[in-house]
């Protein structure tokens, strides 16, 4: 049990952790997806975090030895309506802050959510630039510096515009025994590949980014169409493929 600002947030029990562990231990299905990807938990254990109280979760994943996290607020065992984000690993930008994307935005956006929710969970993905690893994405950058954009980019270093796919999410959604999501995310193409794999949506959440001094300049350029100035933010900011969504600026 861990507390949080208003009051005791109910997180996992350590007779829930200890038996989400137990029960683990030894699973193996037939994977889920095109990769066939099983998880397992392995490990939990709280954190504390700017954003709130967590509890993180480590995954075991039997393909290539990914370990994959979850950071939990609330007790999410057994409830609906739970609180998930995605989010697909980006060095660059959930740790450097890199202003190339916009994924440290919507990883702090999301956890300042999650963190004030009843119940909620973002699902670390480790999938370092949309699946094509650390060193390919920043090829891909130098590339983009020759004038091609992300997916021609992509394209030319041989891989599929978005190398990404979401069966080990819907994997620990299944392992952490939530019955239904209240999915954030700008993206309907997450919803559908997560109902294939038989996760129930019950809500989409629109994941609202706050204009940082970069992207202002793209919310203040009036020459365009608001839906171009989408197109032209989607563009750059592409690495999460949710194209985001700006607070009105007064
Ligand atoms: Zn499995
Ligand atoms: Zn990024």
């Amino acid at each position: 049990m861990i507390e949080s600002s208003k009051g005791i947030n109910r997180g996992l029990t350590k007779k829930d952790i200890k038996d989400l562990i137990n029960e683990d231990k030894d699973h193996e299905c037939d994977g889920i997806g095109r990769d066939k990807i099983c998880v397992r938990i392995v490990a939990i254990a709280d954190l504390p975090s700017q954003h709130g109280q967590f509890q993180t979760v480590a995954f075991y994943n039997n393909r290539d030895n990914k370990e994959h996290a979850a950071l939990l607020h609330g007790n999410v065992i057994n409830q609906e309506d739970v609180i998930v984000r995605l989010h697909s690993e980006c060095l660059t930008g959930d740790v450097f802050g890199s202003l190339r994307c916009d994924c440290h935005d919507q990883l702090t956006s999301a956890l300042s959510t999650i963190g004030k929710s009843k119940a909620g969970i973002l699902i670390y993905l480790r999938q370092e630039g949309r699946g094509i690893g650390f060193i390919n994405k920043i090829k891909a950058y130098a590339l983009q510096e020759e004038g091609l954009d992300t997916k021609e980019a992509n394209i030319a270093l041989g891989f599929r515009d978005d190398e990404r796919e979401y069966s080990v999410a819907a994997h620990i959604i299944r392992s952490l025994k939530i019955r239904s999501v209240r999915l954030m995310t700008n993206n309907p193409h997450k919803i559908t590949d997560l109902e294939q794999y038989g996760i129930k949506i019950t809500e989409r959440i629109p994941l609202v980014i706050k204009p940082n001094k970069y992207n202002r300049f793209y919310l203040e350029t009036k020459e365009k169409e608001f839906g171009h100035l989408l197109e032209g933010v989607a563009k750059r900011f592409q690495e999460q493929m949710d194209i985001p969504l700006f607070k009105k600026i007064k």
